[in-house]
């Protein structure tokens, strides 16, 4: 299984996209501004979007993609999240105001896109040509949220995405359960912006360092850094080098951490 990535940063500006990962090559996860670097054939050929949650950064290419995709395909994009997610689309994106309703459009019988609810917990398998087992995650966020760990059906390692968070317990009970691959994890203000961090639900290196210090013992998988406000990028940078510095200082267990890099590609 290979995810691209796509778009890895928490805002916009050159060279930095928001949220976004092609999972294979049918397999859309979070729909931010980096799918505007796709071809209209690489996005006539996702079948599936799965959203974290409702924030821009996350879902606006997705209306944009449909449109674009539309005429080149014979069946609905289907497009997967939490319940309140697909509410708040429908409400405020395809509404027929900021964008056409393409649930219902050429026709309710056979429209461009279809919602699908999933639910933190769940397991499904989605993918029309590389089948993937993906378990939805708990996140910790201003709005509901979600996170995703993805596997090939035969495979056994999982790409695992917090999605949007702040501290959260339930999301790594789950994940030591886990052969992890590869930990993508946010973390979007610095230390300096931490009451900012705080209350917008997003993690900082301070947080992130106890985050973790909650993976299980022995266990060692890439950890890479995603969505950090492309004016911070570096002091983050810089704070979470001084953490791990400061485990090999204390003879603590090493974390494998790594940079996302927008175009890049991770093999699980
Ligand atoms: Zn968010
Ligand atoms: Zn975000």
């Amino acid at each position: 299984m290979q995810v691209r990535v796509l778009g890895c940063s928490g805002a916009i500006a050159r060279n930095c996209r928001t949220t976004s990962f092609l999972v294979d090559d049918d397999l859309l996860v979070d729909a931010g501004t980096g799918v505007g670097d796709l071809t209209l054939d690489e996005m006539a050929a996702i079948d599936d979007v799965v959203l974290t949650h409702s924030h821009l950064d996350h879902v606006a290419a997705l209306p944009l993609m449909i449109d674009a995709i539309a005429s080149r395909r014979t069946q609905p994009v289907r497009v997967h999240a939490l319940r309140p997610t697909i509410d708040a689309l429908r409400t405020h994106v395809f509404n027929n105001v900021i964008w056409p309703d393409f649930a219902s459009i050429p026709s309710r019988e056979s429209p461009f896109v279809s919602f699908h609810e999933i639910a933190i917990g769940q397991q499904l398998q989605l993918g029309s040509r590389q089948l993937k087992h993906i378990e939805v995650l708990p996140a910790v966020h201003t709005v509901p949220t979600c996170g995703f760990a993805v596997r090939c059906v035969e495979g056994t390692s999982h790409w695992v995405f917090s999605g949007d968070t702040e501290r959260n317990s339930p999301f790594w009970e789950r994940v030591n359960a886990m052969d992890v691959g590869a930990l993508v994890i946010e973390t979007a203000f610095s230390n300096r912006e931490q009451a900012l961090a705080e209350r917008s639900l997003h993690l900082s290196p301070a947080t992130l360092a106890d985050e973790l210090a909650l993976i299980g013992p022995g266990r060692n998988y890439p950890v890479y850094i995603t969505h950090t406000k492309p004016s911070e990028t570096e002091e983050i940078m810089s704070q979470i080098a001084a953490f791990a510095d400061g485990l090999r200082a204390q003879g603590l267990e090493q974390r494998d951490i790594r940079w996302l890099e927008a175009d890049g590609v991770l093999h699980i």
